[in-house]
């Protein structure tokens, strides 16, 4: 039998048999992979925290038929906050939802587990804007899954300013006033939904949620984003709807 050793993230989990669990796990080497983890729902499993939604684990692993079986696991992060806080849960349900979506079976992922990790790790530590840090989380995978929007100078004609600048969702980037046709399909951002654009773009992981920004550009990323997201992936994703039931903010 041969067994692999890999780190990953739980993004989604089913329960199967009378105990048992099959849970889908993000991991650097080969993306998306399915495990099935025998009597992880019994009370004293030693894989019972290892198969829980959100828990980045280090497994060792034997592969079957069509899955990986868990042979053991040790737990480095359980991000439990985020399942006590219905909140946090809306957002990281959204944005596992986005994973699971477009990431691929067998596809090397270490960026974007890097970014998924970074991303869960800010939103259960940490008490900044989950709003905020959900439009940083869709931007930048959109630029990992190979969407990049142009945001570093008009797509036209080069020049770079924050002022009246649009967002250009048919040519997929920033278009100055000048170069601006009145009929495509754009919007007038306030300078520091640029500035935070290109943040978002071009800064390196570590510092990716280090900036803070106002409430009007936060709606505008979120106005950008949700579009942007249904454009070149062809879905609207609707869970963080459930936030206007609960009357949080969306
Ligand atoms: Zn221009």
């Amino acid at each position: 039998m041969s067994y692999v050793n890999y780190k990953g993230l739980v993004i989604k989990e089913i329960n199967t048999g009378e105990a048992d669990k099959i849970i889908t796990v993000l991991t650097a080497e080969e993306g998306k992979i399915s495990i099935a983890a025998k009597n992880a729902r019994r009370a004293k499993s030693s894989l019972g925290a290892g198969s829980q939604l959100f828990a980045y684990s280090d497994y060792m692993l034997f592969k079957g038929k069509e899955l990986y079986n868990m042979s053991s696991c040790q737990v480095i992060e359980p991000n439990y906050e985020i399942r006590n806080d219905i909140e946090k849960l809306i957002y990281c349900s959204h944005i596992l939802e986005l994973i699971l979506d477009n990431v691929q079976e067998g596809e090397p992922s270490e960026e974007i587990l890097q970014l998924l990790l970074n991303t869960l790790y800010v939103i259960s530590k940490t008490n900044r804007p989950l709003n905020l840090v959900t439009r940083v989380f869709e931007l930048r995978l959109m630029s990992l899954l190979g969407y990049e929007p142009h945001v570093i100078s008009c797509v036209n004609c080069g020049k770079a300013q924050d002022e009246n600048m649009y967002f250009d969702f048919d040519s997929s980037g920033l278009i100055c006033k000048k170069c601006l046709n009145p009929r495509s399909r754009s919007f007038l951002l306030l300078p520091g939904t640029v500035k935070a654009l290109k943040y978002i773009m071009c800064i390196s992981p570590q510092k990716l949620f280090n900036f803070s920004l106002s409430q009007e550009s936060i709606k505008e990323l979120g106005e950008i984003s949700k579009r942007y997201i249904k454009e070149h992936i062809g879905k609207e994703y609707r869970k963080l709807d459930y936030l206007k039931q609960l009357k949080l903010d969306g």
